[in-house]
């Protein structure tokens, strides 16, 4: 079973609740809610964070687990071109996590907060035999602006921001530049604002699973599919599989009309177009003439 089959399930055994105000349930990156008479939708995610699952307390330094718990979450939340108000974290420690380590854990945590502006407002804590982070983001975007994954347009281009591959590099070497990037990775928040009201890309979502998966989520969610012409920009050192099919790079997928002239860079960022978004077989990727199969990451299959 992989994880679009998981959430299927899911739906499909859900009471038909239709809340006032929810725009957009589960299926994009955050959910939308619409608060009655209101001028900003808010956008609501979370993201679990694992021992032994995204981070070993070995290798992983305590203030970059905290900063990635976070990270995760507000990346979802730039995906949608929003800003971060607020967020909710519960914590399950283990007999491990002494004082230090929880010390160290929210200097990374709040250095993200404060940089971003986004208030920890409540959570939760529990004892376990391993560590485990929830994080619940909340954001706010101009009412009716989020940009969604469900809204490409046959035609349009196939951008990514930044290098790919950077952070499975990073898990291999444990050193170096792909290290820190793998620690690290920063939120794209003034990217998703730029691409939502400068560039009015069409679609947008972050890299966290790998661009194959997650171009097929995007195309499977706009009924469409996807013809890449070129290499995707490669993360130094990493292999081009690495950037194909490696996960948590927590770069920004977007689409952009066909027209469209986007800066090559921003903010010192690369901006490049990889492909066509191309009426078609949802979720159908084809990379340089042949059908891309997906290999990045998903907890409920089989690595390859
Ligand atoms: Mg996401």
């Amino acid at each position: 079973m992989d994880e679009l089959r998981l959430l299927e399930i899911i739906r499909s055994c859900a009471p038909a609740l239709h809340p006032p105000g929810l725009v957009t349930g589960i299926g994009d990156d955050c959910a939308i809610f619409r608060p009655r008479g209101g001028t900003e939708d808010w956008l609501l995610t979370t993201d679990m964070v694992l021992e032994d699952r995204h981070f070993r307390r070995t290798t992983h330094p305590a203030s970059a687990v905290g900063y990635r718990v976070l990270a995760r979450g507000l990346s979802d939340i730039a995906a949608m071109g929003a800003e971060p108000r607020f967020c909710l974290l519960s914590l399950a420690l283990a007999e491990w996590a002494g004082g230090r380590w929880i010390r160290q854990f929210f200097g990374g945590f709040y250095r993200l907060a404060a940089e971003t502006g986004t208030a920890l407002v409540g959570g939760d804590l529990a004892r376990a035999d391993k560590v485990g982070c929830d994080i619940v983001a909340i954001g706010a975007v101009p009412r009716g602006k989020a940009l969604r994954r469900d809204t490409a347009r046959p035609g349009d281009g196939i951008y990514v921001s930044g290098k790919l591959g950077g952070s499975a590099l990073g898990l291999r070497l444990m050193r170096g530049r792909a290290w820190q990037v793998h620690l690290r990775p920063r939120p794209r928040l003034e990217l998703g604002r730029f691409l939502r009201e400068s560039l009015r890309a069409t679609a947008a979502m972050d890299l966290s699973d790998g661009l194959s998966l997650d171009l097929y989520r995007m195309c499977l969610a706009s009924g469409l599919s996807a013809e890449l012409d070129r290499e995707p920009p490669v993360f130094p050192g990493a292999s081009i599989e690495d950037a194909l099919h490696g996960g948590e790079d927590y770069e920004l997928l977007f689409t952009l009309p066909p027209r469209a002239r986007p800066p090559a860079q921003f903010d010192g960022l690369p901006l490049t177009r990889i492909g066509t978004v191309r009426e078609g077989k949802p979720g159908l990727v084809r990379y340089l003439g042949r059908r891309l199969e997906r290999g990045g990451w998903d907890h409920f299959r089989q690595r390859r």
